[in-house]
């Protein structure tokens, strides 16, 4: 099908939205992107991007300006400091594993989509979402738009989801994260280390030529918090609920001035991706816990595909049944890992604790191979060379 004869509407300027906008804008598509936000601009807060997301930023042309600190290790630790298992990201079958600052991403996507001519609609808040013949998005100013393919690249709260299959309800996992960025005062190497502890744990890697640490903590409790980045906390409340973890820990979270919080909300993957001219992709369609840290990677992995797809299809409807196709498994099987891992970092019963960790102590000495292999479906898999 030939692309350039198409107008693409897509709602969202995230990762997954701005990623599609230049795969298809590269291919000759006209493409416009509606955000709601006054500007493309994005919270302070890291990124791992895995291989598998690299390999798609380095297809669309954008690896070699990726600002990044290149991932050495991944540290398990138990919450006291001790070391639990080191995995060397260099035995990964590709080992092009990323630590991103979040707005670098999303600044390198932008202009890599204006570049390849798509234009941008800020402040236009999609209100609704019309599949159909000429499918169309009508936003908060009354607007609307008619084109030949609609891409709902909006996120968690996706209109173009509800559009295809209708409201549904998450349900809160009892689980909280909150997000910081201190000075990486300790002079951290380029490893992610996750500190252990019962019902809790914390990730923290640096950022930005290691100027920077990238902290996200995770706590099991009741209490209901809203699924939303503009929710601040009191950094105290942070410390407060991890004033037993060891100096390491208490150090990085002493230095936090600004915190977010976000509840983390179990969501199902969505039963309908595309049905007249109105396709979804990234969170919009499969939102992910970030246990995996798959989330953006998966949207990026979508986007590649949903172009990739078009390209090759006889038909719109053709090229986004294929887009299905590809996708829905793998994503499916990313989204259930990551729902399964939380378990894994917050045993609370100590001998429990204790024989997972000597397990994966004892894995780690014996196979590191193979410890480092199992991940290998998630990172060693490159969508731009999958075959169609
Ligand atoms: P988003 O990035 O959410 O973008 C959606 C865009 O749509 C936004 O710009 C929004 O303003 C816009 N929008 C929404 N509604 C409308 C509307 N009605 N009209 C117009 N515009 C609209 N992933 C990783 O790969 N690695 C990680 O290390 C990682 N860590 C994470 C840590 C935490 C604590 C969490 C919660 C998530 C993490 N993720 C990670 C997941 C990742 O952040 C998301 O999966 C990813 O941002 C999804 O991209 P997206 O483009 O689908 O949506």
């Amino acid at each position: 099908m030939r692309l350039d004869e198409m107008k693409i509407a897509v709602i969202g300027a995230g990762i997954g939205g701005l990623a599609v906008a230049r795969a298809l804008a590269l291919r000759g598509a006209d493409v416009t992107v509606f955000e709601q936000a006054p500007e493309i601009a994005e919270v302070g807060a890291g990124l791992q991007i895995s291989p598998n997301g690299f390999a798609v930023l380095a297809a669309l042309g954008l690896g070699d300006a990726l600002r990044s600190v290149r991932g050495a290790a991944v540290h398990l630790c138990d919450y006291h400091g001790g070391e639990v298992l080191r995995l060397d990201l260099g035995r990964l079958t590709r080992a092009e594993y990323h630590f991103v600052h979040r707005a670098d991403l999303i600044d390198l996507l932008a202009e890599g989509a204006r570049a390849a001519g798509a234009r941008f609609r800020l402040l236009q808040k999609v209100t609704d979402v019309g599949p159909g013949a000429r499918p169309r998005v009508e936003t908060a100013s009354g607007a609307a738009f008619e084109a030949d393919l609609v891409i709902g690249a909006d996120g968690l709260h996706s209109v173009a989801r509800t559009a295809l299959n209708g409201i549904t309800a998450p349900f809160f996992t009892r689980q909280v994260a909150w997000r910081a960025l201190v000075p990486n005062a300790a002079g951290r190497g380029a490893e992610v280390r996750v500190h252990m502890g019962p019902l809790r744990h914390v990730v923290s890697y640096p950022l930005r030529e290691g100027s920077l640490l990238n902290l996200v903590a995770v706590q099991e409790r009741a209490a209901w918090t809203s699924e939303s980045w503009s929710q601040t906390d009191d950094p105290q409340a942070l410390r407060a609920a991890f004033n037993d973890f060891g100096a390491e820990v208490r150090e990085m979270l002493a230095a936090v001035e600004t915190v977010h919080l976000w509840g983390l909300f179990r969501h199902p993957v969505a039963r309908v991706w595309q049905r007249g001219g109105v396709a979804i992709l990234g969170d919009a369609a499969h939102p992910t816990l970030p246990f995996m840290a798959q989330g953006a990677c998966m949207a990026l992995e979508d986007a590649w595909v949903l172009a990739d797809a078009l390209s090759r299809a006889e038909t719109v409807e053709a090229g986004l049944a294929r887009y299905q196709v590809r996708r829905e498994g793998r994503t499916r099987r990313v989204v259930e890992a990551a729902s399964r891992n939380a378990w894994k970092y917050h045993l609370s019963f100590p001998p429990l604790r204790w024989a997972a960790h000597t397990a994966l102590r004892a894995g780690g000495a014996l196979a590191p191979e193979r410890m480092i292999r199992q991940f290998d479906w998630i990172y060693a898999h490159d969508v731009t060379r999958e075959a169609a």
